[in-house]
């Protein structure tokens, strides 16, 4: 079995993702860091490809009004995470950055405001956003000849309404449509939709995080799947693209919830490796070919890493020696990781991973009274415990 730590696993796993989520700085906009996805290069790319017809050409016409349709969207989508962005500025939670999907936006907050009705202020700010241009773009159709009729045609309130919009009243029925769904899409009470996690800031206090937690991801699924039905019956890919997004976080942010409640349940004593001899001691001046046997007897995933004065500087890791180290004969010293954490036994397991993920080590080195070695606690070990039940039962049938 080709075990690889999972902490050995992130520098591949992060230079896999950043490969993903390369994005270009367009600038910042009232100082915020605004950020383009790569994917947006399909924009141009489908609207070129829907104006084309083979026997006909390009429809230069249709691939301008299609440019113009998009511009306007992802120009209301940027105002909707500006409100977020610059709300939550105003309430001293920075706002990191915004990028914008072909498919939609997102502002990253690195941190929650504190007090509930900031947290509220602050997912509420991008609908409210989005409902301030709508409003806009409706005083600007009452203004326009026939604007009443125009503004129930634009919503569709009457099948038999005969307008002959001009391309003016055409971009303001759009802004007042796009702004007014951008709105009411994002205020469902699910998560990860800004609606979902107005609901949970109010739900904390009454109910608990945890509960308020499960609440708005079961109302994620709720919501999701007649959502896929209906983008499925509206022949609406980006409404059931959508969907399987609500439904994929809502999921993620479920497990990660019970993840947390199992490892807050969990002693580290459970995951504790404890040390039998010294032989379990790797010496910066060993050869791979001596640690790989120790390794192979001891069958630990990872080896604590002594200097000459028999203090511990790190952890070495089998997956890491068995990928990379080419001979038996080099020094162990290059494939150490000379960084480890340190803790009291009585630390609950929930918080040594969280320390262990956060200085990106391979584990916790447990210390009692006058720093007496205790034993280890590995990432490794941890997530034995947070395997599901049935994914223990499979790994034990193979
Ligand atoms: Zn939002």
């Amino acid at each position: 079995m080709n075990v690889i730590h999972p902490v050995a696993r992130i520098p591949q796993l992060l230079k896999a993702i950043n490969g993903i989520n390369y994005s270009w700085r367009i600038g910042k906009i009232f100082g915020v860091p605004t950020d383009l996805h790569w994917t947006f290069v399909f924009v141009p790319t489908a609207i070129l490809y829907f104006a084309y017809t083979p026997g006909y050409g390009m429809n230069w016409q249709a691939a301008a009004w299609w440019s113009t349709i998009a511009t306007l969207l992802f120009t209301f989508i940027l105002i909707h995470e500006l409100g977020h962005a610059l709300v939550a500025r105003d309430r001293g939670v920075k706002a990191e950055k915004i990028i914008l999907f072909p498919l939609g936006g997102g502002a990253y907050l690195p941190e929650q405001p504190k007090q509930i009705w900031a947290e509220v202020l602050v997912y509420a700010a991008g609908p409210l956003a989005n409902i301030f241009v709508a409003l806009l773009a409706w005083i600007a159709l009452l203004l326009r000849p026939d604007g009443d009729l125009l503004i129930a045609y634009f919503l569709r309130l009457s099948g038999n309404i005969v307008v002959q919009p001009g391309i003016l009243d055409q971009v303001l029925g759009i802004s007042l449509g796009v702004n007014l769904l951008l709105a009411a899409g994002n205020l469902l009470p699910a998560y990860p939709l800004d609606g979902g996690r107005i609901l949970r800031a109010l739900l904390r206090a009454p109910i608990g995080a945890r509960a308020s937690t499960i609440v708005v991801t079961t109302l994620g699924l709720l919501i999701g799947l007649p959502l896929i039905w209906l983008g499925v019956e509206l022949g609406d890919p980006l409404l059931a693209c959508g969907a399987v997004f609500i439904i994929l976080l809502s999921g993620m942010e479920y497990r990660n919830g019970w993840q947390r409640r199992r490892l807050a349940k969990t002693t580290s004593d459970t995951v504790l490796r404890v040390p039998k001899d010294d032989q379990l001691r790797v010496y910066t001046n060993e050869s791979v070919g001596t640690v790989r046997q120790r390794f192979d007897a001891s069958r630990w995933p990872v080896l604590p890493v002594f200097n000459q004065w028999n203090e511990q500087i790190g952890f070495v890791e089998a997956g890491v020696l068995k990928e990379e180290a080419r001979s038996d004969e080099e020094s162990v010293a290059p494939y150490c990781e000379a960084e480890f954490i340190t803790a009291p036994p009585e630390e609950g397991l929930l918080s040594v991973t969280e320390r262990i993920i956060a200085a990106n080590v391979y584990g916790a080195t447990v210390l009692g009274k006058r720093g007496k070695l205790v034993g280890y606690v590995f990432t490794e070990d941890v997530m034995g415990v947070l395997d599901s039940p049935w994914r223990r039962f499979w790994r034990r049938l193979k």
